[in-house]
C-alpha cells in the first residue's frame, strides 16, 4: 500500500470514527428527553429506542428491540392502520393521538408523530416514532367535561324546580279530564237506556287526556333524567313546541302573551333534543323573569324559529320585560353573573356552552330601552332525511 493510500485509508477511519462518535452523542442526546422516540424498519420491528420509551413503557431497550412495536404496545389507532400508513408514505409524516399498553398492562395515552425515513431512491427505509404521554391532561380534561355535564344537569334540575307549579298544572287538567270522563261514562251506562255512543266517546277522551298526562310526564323525566349526549336529527320548530309546552302555565299566571312565529319549513339540526330544550327553556324562564321584575304593560314574549342570512337554523326569543343593561350585556354568558337576588348566574353560561358545543353561537341583540332579545344559531342540516 503506497502512503497515500495508507493516509487515504487512515483518514477515512478517523472520519468514520469521528461519525459513530457523532451519532452516538446524538442519541444520548435523544435519551435527554421525556419523550419516547423509537425507530422502526417498514415491517415495524424497533431498531432503536430510547430511554424516554423505557420509562413510559416500562419496556427496557434489549427487550424491545427487534419486536413489533404494534405488538409489543398493543396500539389502539385513532384510523386504520393502512389509512395512516398511506397518510405517512404520502406526505412523510404523520400526527396523531394512540393508546398504548405499558408494560404493567396500564394505558397511556400518546400525541405521536411520525416521519418517514428513505433512502436515496426515495424507498422508504424506517419510520421515526416521537411520543408524548398526554394522559394526564386527557385525564384533566374528562374531569372537566364530567363537572360541566354534572352543572348543566343541576341547572336544568333547578330551572325545572322553577317550573314545579306548572308542570303540576299541566298534568293535573288532563288528570281532571279523565275523572270528569269517568263520571259521565258512569252516568251513561247506569241509565235504564245505556247509551253506548256516549260511553265510547267518554272513553275515548279520557284515552286523549291520559295520553297527554302521559307525554308531560315522559317529557320531565327525560329532562331530569343524566344522561349522555345523544345527538341526533332534530327539528328546531319542535324543540321550540316541546318548550313551550313546560313554560305555558308560567305565561299565562303571569298574564303573558306568547306570540309565536315558526318557520313554516322544517329547521332540521344535528344535536341532543334535551340540551337544546334546555337553552330555550333557560331564555324563556328568563324572558318571563324579566317581565315580571318589572312593571311594564305590555307583557308579551315573542318567539321566532327562521332560516337566518348565513342559512343557519336560529331561534329568536324576544321580551317586553326590563331588558339589558349594555354595560351588563357582556358579562351575560359569564358564569355567576346575576342581577336577581336568588340568580345562580349560571343559566346563560350553559346555554352559551351547549350552543356552542353544537357548533353554533348565542348571543344578545341591543335593543336599547326596550326588552331583551336573544338569540342562538345552530349550523342547518341541509340534506333533511324526513323531507
Ligand atoms: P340567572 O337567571 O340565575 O341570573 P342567567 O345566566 O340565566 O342566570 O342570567 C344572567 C343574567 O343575565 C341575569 O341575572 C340578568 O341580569 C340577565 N338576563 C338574562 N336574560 C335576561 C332577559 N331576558 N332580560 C333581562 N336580563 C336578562
Amino acid at each position: 500500500m503506497s502512503i497515500a493510500a495508507i493516509a487515504i485509508t487512515t483518514l477515512l477511519v478517523l472520519k468514520n470514527r469521528a461519525a459513530s462518535t457523532d451519532l452516538a452523542e446524538k442519541a444520548q442526546l435523544l435519551d435527554l428527553t421525556h419523550d419516547a422516540i423509537f425507530v422502526r424498519g417498514m415491517d415495524d420491528l424497533v431498531t432503536y429506542w430510547n430511554r424516554g420509551a423505557e420509562a413510559i413503557y416500562g419496556w427496557p431497550a434489549e427487550n424491545a428491540l427487534g419486536i413489533s412495536t404494534h405488538q409489543l404496545l398493543q396500539t389502539v389507532f385513532p384510523a386504520g392502520l393502512d389509512e395512516i400508513n398511506r397518510e405517512l408514505l404520502r406526505s412523510d409524516r404523520w400526527e396523531g393521538e394512540l393508546e398504548h399498553t405499558k408494560r404493567d398492562g396500564s394505558t397511556v395515552v400518546v400525541s405521536s408523530r411520525w416521519s418517514l425515513k428513505k433512502d436515496a431512491d426515495g424507498r422508504p427505509l424506517s419510520v421515526l416514532e416521537t411520543n408524548t404521554d398526554i394522559s394526564q391532561r386527557r385525564e384533566a380534561e374528562a374531569e372537566v367535561l364530567k363537572a360541566q355535564a354534572e352543572l348543566t344537569h343541576m341547572t336544568r334540575l333547578t330551572t325545572l324546580g322553577e317550573l314545579t307549579a306548572s308542570i303540576a298544572h299541566e298534568v293535573n287538567q288532563p288528570l281532571a279530564g279523565i275523572v270528569l270522563n269517568g263520571e259521565a261514562c258512569l252516568r251513561w251506562v247506569d241509565r235504564d237506556q245505556p247509551d253506548l255512543d256516549e260511553v265510547r266517546s267518554a272513553v275515548r277522551r279520557s284515552i286523549a287526556d291520559a295520553q297527554r298526562a302521559s307525554d308531560i310526564v315522559r317529557r320531565i323525566r327525560s329532562l331530569s333524567k343524566k344522561g349522555d349526549i345523544e345527538m341526533s336529527l332534530i327539528d328546531m320548530n319542535e324543540i321550540v313546541n316541546d318548550s313551550l309546552v313546560l313554560v305555558q302555565r308560567e305565561l299565562v299566571t303571569n298574564r303573558i302573551t306568547l306570540k309565536l312565529s315558526l318557520a313554516n319549513q322544517r329547521l332540521p339540526a344535528l344535536g341532543d333534543r334535551i340540551q337544546l330544550q334546555q337553552v330555550l327553556i333557560n331564555l324563556l324562564v328568563n324572558g318571563i323573569q324579566a317581565i315580571t321584575s318589572g312593571d311594564n304593560d305590555l307583557r308579551e314574549i315573542v318567539v321566532t324559529s327562521s332560516i337566518d342570512e348565513s342559512n343557519q337554523a336560529n331561534v329568536r326569543v324576544e321580551d317586553s320585560g326590563t331588558g339589558i343593561d349594555p354595560d351588563n350585556a357582556r358579562q351575560l354568558f359569564k358564569a355567576f353573573f346575576t342581577t336577581k337576588a336568588n340568580g345562580i348566574g349560571m343559566g346563560l353560561s350553559i346555554c352559551r356552552s351547549i350552543v356552542e358545543a353544537h357548533g353554533g353561537r348565542v348571543w344578545v341583540v341591543p335593543n336599547p330601552g326596550r326588552g331583551a332579545i336573544l338569540q342562538f344559531s345552530l349550523p342547518r342540516v341541509e340534506k333533511d332525511a324526513e323531507s
